[in-house]
């Protein structure tokens, strides 16, 4: 029988209890927007929400792909809300978010892949939420990633993330769907088209990855011109998806954070607990002082 793999020490997080979650939760719930936070059952939630940092996932909670790692729902998904835009702005407002994460489920089933809507959001939140800095992270857009993507670039978001999630060879099993070489170049392209954007990608690992192969996907990723890079542990939602195949040690971490800032990145996170949005904004803060 499948046994359940006890978390060893450095993956436990307090229970969410604080004012500032339930804050934010009622805001989310006032303004009806999804929050990846909830979706993804983020271990980090109780932490983030407190602090008011959230990341808002729009154009639905349903996705047209099934990554194995991953906990959205599957299906077809709902039409366009074209006042979403507007209420994830206000919502930035009243928490008064100096940083803010966006990012959509795969719209696969939209003629635009869902890029227009990112354009909105973005729009909305420089005219209601001026002082907010936004990060989007987008899926790959798949065949219509050229215009998709210039489109946004052209909106000008501070931070495009795309991650990678995971090494080319576990692509088939974990990423299906997904190319690991389109995903690159997808980072390539924000690059060349807007230098002064800065450009992220994430992995997850615990997914019975090498550690050199691991090197090749960060030396990848910066002949893509990808300046920040987080790395966090695969945990899974539910018995349906991907098996934790280890916890990788802190101390792996440490290395493998060692060996991104020396390849060049300009931000590194990496740590057990690390997502691709987690401390997005402070981490931007410094970088922006710096
Ligand atoms: Fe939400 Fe990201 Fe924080 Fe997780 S790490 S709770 S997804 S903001
Ligand atoms: Fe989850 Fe994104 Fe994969 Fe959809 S495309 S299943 S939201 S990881």
């Amino acid at each position: 029988a499948p046994q359940r793999v006890r978390k060893p020490d450095w993956l436990r997080v307090r229970a969410p209890t604080s004012a500032g979650f339930a804050e934010t939760r009622q805001l989310m719930r006032r303004l009806g927007l999804v929050t990846v936070c909830e979706e993804a059952a983020c271990p980090n939630i109780g932490e983030c929400w407190t602090q008011k940092h959230a990341t808002v996932m729009i154009l639905g909670d349903t996705c047209t792909r099934a990554c194995a790692f991953c906990n959205v729902k599957t299906g077809m998904p709902q039409p366009v809300d074209i006042m979403e835009p507007v209420r994830v702005a206000e919502a930035a407002g009243e928490l008064g978010l100096e940083h803010i994460v966006i990012t959509s489920v795969d719209r696969d089933d939209l003629a635009d892949g869902g890029a227009t809507q990112f354009v909105r959001v973005i729009q909305e939140l420089r005219k209601r939420a001026p002082r907010t800095t936004i990060e989007i992270l987008t899926p790959d857009f798949r065949n219509k990633a050229e215009t998709a993507v210039a489109r946004i670039v052209d909106a000008r978001p501070d931070v495009y993330n795309h991650n990678l999630e995971t090494v080319p060879r576990l692509y088939p099993t974990i990423r299906p769907g997904a190319r690991y070489y389109a995903s690159l170049r997808l980072l390539e392209s924000v690059k060349r088209l807007d230098p002064s954007i800065f450009t992220k990608s994430g992995l997850m690992v615990g997914l019975g990855e090498e550690r050199l192969e691991m090197h090749q996907v960060m030396d990848d990723m910066r002949s893509a011109g990808v300046d920040f890079l987080t790395c966090g542990q695969y945990l899974q939602p539910t018995p349906r998806h991907a098996k934790v195949h280890e916890f990788v040690p802190p101390a792996t971490f440490a290395a493998y954070a060692a060996i991104a800032r020396a390849k060049g990145f300009l931000q590194v996170a990496a740590s057990p607990l690390t997502r691709s949005s987690y401390h997005a904004g402070a981490d931007f803060a410094v970088m922006k002082a710096a």
